[in-house]
């Protein structure tokens, strides 16, 4: 049974994200989708926040479990025996960030391997970031993020 870790920053959780872990969790044994801790960046969301987000929006699929990590990914997926790093692809600038990326991890670690996953076209748009951004212009999010997002995003961006 192969345990895969989908890392991401989740600030928010999107439909494009839902969307991956909908597909790997029939792939792969276990999917554990792992909330970014960076002391660097700055999110929106607190890491409870975006943590209890992810947990209710995944609470349905026995095979998703949702935790944070505040060390490199390759050391979390060694103590978690987890030996897939997922991806989500949207693009081709993401396909060339990403690609990046997997080299590093697999520098720092060649026992893990990194998978991709191209979106379905239907969330190829969508990008935490951007969603962020028409919220707080008051644009209409309601096909880009669950409910229970887009409420917490108006009490947010009202504060
Ligand atoms: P973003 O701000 O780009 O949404 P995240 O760090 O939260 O960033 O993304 C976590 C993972 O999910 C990354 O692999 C990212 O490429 C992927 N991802 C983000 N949005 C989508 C989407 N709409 N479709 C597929 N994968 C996505």
């Amino acid at each position: 049974m192969i345990t895969a870790l989908f890392p991401g920053s989740f600030d928010p959780p999107t439909f494009g994200h839902l969307n991956i872990i909908e597909r790997s969790r029939k792939i792969f044994g276990e999917i554990h989708v792992v909330i970014a801790v960076n002391s660097q960046k700055k999110y929106l969301f607190s890491e409870s926040e975006r943590l209890e987000m992810m947990h209710k929006l995944t609470e349905k699929w026995d095979n998703v479990h949702v935790s944070t990590c505040r060390t490199l990914i390759v050391e979390y997926a060694k103590k978690n025996n987890a030996i897939v790093l997922l991806r989500g692809i949207r693009n081709v600038a993401d396909f060339s960030y990403e690609f990046d990326l997997s080299m590093l991890n697999k520098g720092l670690d060649s026992s893990i391997e990194t998978v991709f996953m191209p979106t379905d076209p239907e969330f190829f748009v969508l990008k935490s970031s951007a969603i962020k951004e028409l919220a707080f212009l008051g644009g209409d999010i309601s096909k880009m993020v669950p409910d229970l997002v887009a409420d917490l995003l108006k009490k947010k961006l009202i504060k």
